[in-house]
């Protein structure tokens, strides 16, 4: 069992596991750098140790640190949550190799996922739908990369396997262009992620951007929850997310979900994940698993009732799912606005002073945030300083609590893109439902018209 978790990241979603171990009784340790001391978890988890200064690469990156500050404090298990550490397969084995309950999958399963070659080999061979593409590395022979972006037909797009926050790809039009884009992606591969191996897809020209979550133990038990809609993003970031996906049938539900629990049962996969899919012309395609918690988990919470959080954290202690997938129904609608401190318009990080801040509320309104009166934004990290997040009986009805509990929420001090997501749910073509990836920044952000 697990008694005391060390929470290894920082801001809301360092509460949000917070207040879910308060749930199960289970202490909690804070670390954090000196530039988050203020923080709302370090000050009422159990207990708080300083890891470091600001840079995240001394404090929330630092191995060393994070496994010592578990040791003091005789910890059982770490919660990464998401970024920083939390797919640093080196990093899970260090837990682990330290005597640690690591509260995600098993490093192996961290490293094959991380390369995007390897991932979709193991997707192949389990039965989960990619784009058409080379299937593994491209080499240095132009006659045969001609061969197979022929196959595929143009544009296709050179991806480099190691690749990750939406950088080292390059769209392919032609074969004139293709051997020197594939020098060209494989340089920058190599130094960007220390890794030149580069491989092919297939360019969809307008997918939407759907993602199934997944929960599954170290019983052999594997269950979905039901997809998310995260196509509204600005440079490949995610800026607003819902559940169910719009025009989604329960019958394609079934199906891909269906998919991904065999490929959890048959990698021996453990914890919760997401198969992040890309969605076109009624086909879906496998694009990256994510081995941690998202972001937008909040929104599957909403629709299904259950807990993401608290079943990571009972998988690791080594139960069984207490859910077949029987249980899980959807339910209504649920959106997520990421509140970042930033420019609505140029985006810029706009850290700083929170003077005021009114939280929104009522029925269905969730708001997931480390703000409060007086604290101050550090310029170090991530802009999202907060996640709403609303549900309604349906998708209307959810859209019309969002615009609400947005006009309610009063930042003052700081900017933040509450402006721009008012707009967005004032827009037609995103209330009408299932618009594609581009959506966003050719539609509101286009700023030629
Ligand atoms: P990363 O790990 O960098 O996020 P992904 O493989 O998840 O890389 O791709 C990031 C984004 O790039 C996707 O959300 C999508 O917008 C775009 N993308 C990736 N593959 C394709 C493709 N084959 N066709 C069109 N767009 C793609």
């Amino acid at each position: 069992m697990i008694k005391k978790v060390l929470i290894a990241n920082r801001g809301e979603i360092a509460l949000r596991i917070m207040r879910c171990c308060r749930d199960l009784d289970i202490s909690t340790v804070a670390v954090y750098s000196t530039a988050d001391r203020d923080l709302k978890h370090v000050r009422l988890a159990d207990e708080a140790v300083c890891i470091g200064p600001a840079q995240s690469a001394q404090s929330y990156l630092n191995v060393p640190a994070i496994i010592a500050a578990a040791e003091v404090t005789n910890s059982d298990a770490i919660h990464p949550g998401y970024g920083f550490l939390s797919e640093n397969a080196d990093f899970a084995e260090r837990v682990e190799s330290s005597g640690f309950a690591f509260i995600g999958p098993t490093a192996k399963l961290i490293r094959t996922m991380g390369d995007k070659v390897a991932a979709i080999r193991a997707m192949q061979e389990v039965g989960v739908p990619c784009v058409p593409g080379s299937g593994g590395p491209l080499d240095d022979d132009d006659d045969t990369n001609l061969r197979i972006a022929d196959d595929i037909g143009y544009p296709v797009l050179i991806k480099a396997s190691g690749g990750g926050g939406g950088r080292g790809m390059r769209v392919v039009e032609s074969a004139d262009d293709l051997a020197d884009s594939i020098r060209l992606t494989r340089a920058e591969a190599k130094a960007a992620f220390n890794n030149d191996v580069v491989y092919m897809e297939k360019f969809l020209g307008a997918p939407r951007h759907i993602e199934f979550q997944v929960l599954s133990d170290t019983h052999g038990n594997a269950i979905h929850l039901g997809e998310r809609d995260c196509s509204m993003q600005r440079r490949h970031q995610k800026v607003v997310e819902e559940a169910p996906a719009p025009g989604i049938t329960e019958e394609e539900r079934a199906r891909i979900g269906k998919l991904c629990v065999d490929a959890c049962e048959r990698l021996g996969y453990r914890g919760a994940g997401t198969f992040e899919f890309l969605y076109q012309d009624g086909e879906f395609y496998f694009i990256e698993m994510n081995t941690r918690v998202q972001v937008e988990h909040p929104v599957t919470e909403m629709v299904t009732g259950i807990d993401i959080i608290r079943q990571q954290i009972s998988i690791a202690s080594g139960e069984p799912l207490r859910y077949t997938q029987d249980d899980v129904v959807m339910r209504g609608h649920a959106f997520e606005c990421r509140v970042n401190a930033e420019d609505p318009r140029t985006f810029m990080p706009s850290p700083g002073v929170i003077q005021q801040y009114h939280a929104p509320g009522g029925l269905g309104v969730r708001m997931e945030t480390h703000i409060y009166n007086g604290y101050k934004v550090p310029p170090h990290y991530d802009s999202m300083i907060g996640k709403l997040i609303v549900h309604g009986n349906d998708r209307e009805r959810a859209a019309a609590r969002m615009r609400g509990a947005l006009s309610e929420i009063h930042i003052d001090g700081i900017k933040t893109n509450i402006p721009l997501q008012l707009d967005i749910f004032d827009d037609p073509g995103f209330l009408g439902g299932g618009v594609d990836i581009h959506y966003l920044e050719n539609s509101l952000l286009r700023t030629d018209q």
